[in-house]
């Protein structure tokens, strides 16, 4: 697609998604594989590709990763063992419509049940597009002030990015008003895949919002575009604090370089890595899954060879609701008497006199 004079509004490039097969056939060389994932109706949920991001793909490559995220394969139509709608049990910790209450003093506020893409392992696919509407706000926000164990607000969704910055503004301002809320986090791709709505306007309104965290969902280091670092640099100078969230997706970002890169690209652009996950056993996602063993010599391929600040923590979100669980390799291999036995990133052995009571 050409990048005209109206290329940098973020509304442009809504109204200009992919979202057709012919709008795909347009842009990209598509195999039969994609074609048939991509014709009439057959869709778990939708397709949606901003030209921005769009413009990241490689049209001629089918294994492009950035292309993989949001293209879909006849796969995800393939519910294998194990894979649920809702393997997280969300829906039964949900406590009113769009709030999640599994820890004491957080909650996840599902604030809008659309995403500017759709990335196809989605963990809340079940959700989108269900007419979740925001009228449910009220009813979460009356939740969240007569819950004073409530500390932390992570507003997700769908993306909240999506919404206006007023109505974004409102739910903030009511959020803050209420004594107990402690932290607001906003869990978002939008800085990824539509950079331009990281706007001077929106930044100006997040940052009367602090202690804001937003929580970036990154997935490759081609991410990390003029564009997308101009959008990091604008909520950092805010006060904003950033951190990320990477899921593990089998051809996507399951080796150590491509991670690394990742992980060191956004510290440099002042973004915290946080975790990285295990890809959720969500219904028609087994195409995406890593083993866990590849996930945790990741890590140890990471440690070591970047920055502590680079290391996300490895979890898995447990099925059935237990929550995440950090998995990364243990250090500690054995113990002989007193003294421990570890294993380093090299997988060399060291003991540690551990005598004290
Ligand atoms: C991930 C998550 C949170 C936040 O957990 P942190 O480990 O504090 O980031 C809160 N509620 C739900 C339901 C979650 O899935």
């Amino acid at each position: 697609m050409e990048q005209g004079s109206r290329w940098r509004e973020w509304r442009w490039q809504l109204r200009h998604r992919i979202r057709t097969l012919d709008g795909m056939e347009r842009h990209f060389r598509l195999t039969p594989e994609e074609r048939e994932a991509l014709g009439a109706a057959s869709g778990r949920f939708p397709v949606a590709i901003t030209p921005y991001y769009a413009a990241l793909m490689d049209p001629d490559d089918p294994r492009d990763p950035l292309r993989r995220t949001l293209v879909p394969l006849p796969d995800e139509r393939l519910a294998r063992p194990g894979e649920e709608e809702d393997p997280l049990g969300e829906e039964r910790d949900r406590v009113v419509p769009g709030l999640i209450h599994r820890y004491p003093d957080r909650v996840a506020l599902l604030a809008i049940d659309r995403c500017a893409t759709y990335c196809r392992y989605c963990t809340r696919s079940r959700l989108l597009g269900g007419g979740l509407g925001t009228r449910h706000w009220e009813g979460a926000i009356d939740y969240i002030a007569a819950h004073p164990g409530i500390r932390d607000v992570l507003i997700t969704g769908g993306d909240p990015l999506l919404l206006g910055t007023g109505r974004l503004a409102s739910l903030l301002e009511r959020l803050r008003a209420i004594p107990h809320v402690e932290l607001l986090r906003i869990g978002t791709k939008i800085p990824m895949v539509l950079p331009m709505r990281i706007t001077k306007k929106l930044a100006r309104t997040l940052r009367r919002f602090h202690p804001l965290v937003v929580s970036l969902h990154a997935t490759h280091p081609r991410e990390l575009t003029p564009e997308v670092e101009r959008a990091l640099a604008r909520l950092m100078d805010a006060g904003i604090m950033l951190g990320s969230q990477t899921v593990l997706l089998r051809g996507v970002n399951d080796d150590a370089d491509t991670l690394r890169a990742l992980m060191r690209g956004l510290l440099r652009n002042r973004v915290r890595p946080y975790y990285l996950y295990q890809c959720d056993p969500i219904a028609g996602t087994g195409h995406f899954r890593t083993p866990v063993a590849l996930a945790r010599n990741l890590i140890d391929a990471l440690r070591g060879h970047v920055s502590g600040y680079a290391v996300p923590t490895l979890v898995i979100d447990a099925p059935g609701g237990g929550g995440k669980i950090p998995i990364a390799p243990d250090g500690i291999v054995g113990r002989d008497g007193d003294r421990l036995l570890l294993r380093n990133h090299q997988g060399r052995f060291f003991h540690y006199d551990d005598a004290l009571e």
